[in-house]
């Protein structure tokens, strides 16, 4: 038997909470985390429709991208879509969760699975996020120091890149005193006391912290172990906006728009001027992008797939790069792919549904 928690752990295992925008309500939306699930249906929005699929299906569960929760519900009265569907969810007993800018952050999430949709290789964040990464520093008598830092790693502290079990330890000494409440590791309470010890650095994303710290305290031998984290600058290459990459063999430029048609099922591609050469270099970003233009010029993409482009947008191409605007719809579909991928793996007996309502309230005449 599975609980809706546990899955709602592992998605948010997945792409911490910590991780979405500020204006953003990620994460469970509605239902009782002890409920049992079994059987889960996928869609980019939540909409009535949607919740009425789910209750035929004998879902327990949908798994959005948006949130249909956005700003905070004041009053629950049917009066407006937004409303009418989270009261059928609550009614029908379904649960309502959404995985959105917590998930188009993380690598592996939906800007990444864009990226890897269009074959591109090396693929990496386009713009990664400062101020999620802290730096721990600790004190340990020197026979210990292997064991705490094996305690940090196995924490999630440790991970640089492609490199696990980083760290940087120097010898130094540590002086204490205890008083008579204390039962020192070494030494004698009341009486000053020289200790060899190691001052061991470890580098930690911010939400490792907590597991981090629970292990350096179990591991660490002292009753009163001195730690401290620091914040750091440094970008954090594995969380960010939008995904670049390159294509194997450079695409012509209207082929490559063809591409981007048939993959994403787009009815039409609203883009900047073609500059006659070939596509090499793509950067992507799910949904709206615009803000994401400067640093795909920086980093010298030849084309940016993304949507929601507004008309004097364009103009800030200035020939440099080609804008694919493919819709917003279009270009997060794949977020019930990677959701499918994520839950069947962890959860093989689920039944997964991927919606059948086209929820794009985009036509195309
Ligand atoms: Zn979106």
């Amino acid at each position: 038997m599975t609980t809706l928690k546990e899955v709602v752990t592992f998605l948010n295992g997945k792409a911490p909470l910590a991780w979405q925008e500020s204006y953003d309500n990620a994460g469970l939306l509605t239902g009782d985390p002890e409920k049992e699930v079994s059987s889960v249906l996928l869609t980019v929005d939540i909409t009535e429709e949607v919740v009425a699929e789910a209750v035929s299906l004998g879902a327990e569960l949908i798994v959005a991208h948006h949130p249909i929760i956005f700003k905070g519900l004041k009053k629950l009265t049917g009066s407006n879509y937004v409303e009418r569907t989270v009261l059928a969810a609550v009614r029908h007993d379904i649960a309502l969760y959404a995985g959105h800018t917590n998930f188009d952050a993380v690598e592996g999430g939906i800007n990444t699975y864009l990226a890897e949709k269009l074959s591109l290789k090396n693929i990496r964040i386009l713009s990664p996020k400062k101020g999620l990464l802290r730096k721990l520093v600790t004190f340990v008598p020197q026979e210990h120091a292997a064991a705490v830092r094996e305690a940090l790693w196995s924490a999630g502290a440790g991970t640089i890149g492609n490199y696990d079990q980083t760290s940087f330890s120097v010898a130094g000494e540590g002086t204490f005193r205890g008083n008579e409440e204390t039962r020192p590791f070494a030494g004698t309470p009341g009486k000053l006391h020289h200790e060899k010890e190691i001052r061991l650095e470890v580098i930690l994303p911010s939400v490792a912290e907590e597991e981090a710290v629970r292990a350096l305290l179990e591991a660490h031998p002292y009753e009163e172990p001195a730690w401290d984290i620091f914040p750091l600058e440094n970008a954090y290459p594995k969380v960010g906006a939008g995904a670049v990459g390159e294509l194997e063999t450079p695409a012509e430029e209207r082929a490559f728009l063809q591409q981007l048609k048939a993959t994403f099922d787009a009815r039409c591609v609203r883009h900047t001027p073609l500059r006659g050469k070939p596509v090499r270099r793509v950067a992507v970003c799910g949904g709206t992008g615009s803000f994401l233009l400067k640093e795909a010029i920086r980093q010298d993409a030849d084309m940016f797939v993304t949507a929601d482009f507004k008309y004097h947008e364009f103009f800030d191409a200035e020939g440099k790069i080609v804008v694919a605007d493919i819709g917003h719809y279009e270009s997060e579909q794949v977020a019930k792919e990677l959701f499918y991928d994520l839950l069947s793996k962890k959860f093989p007996n689920f039944a997964l549904h991927f919606s059948k309502s086209v929820t794009n309230p985009i036509n195309y005449f």
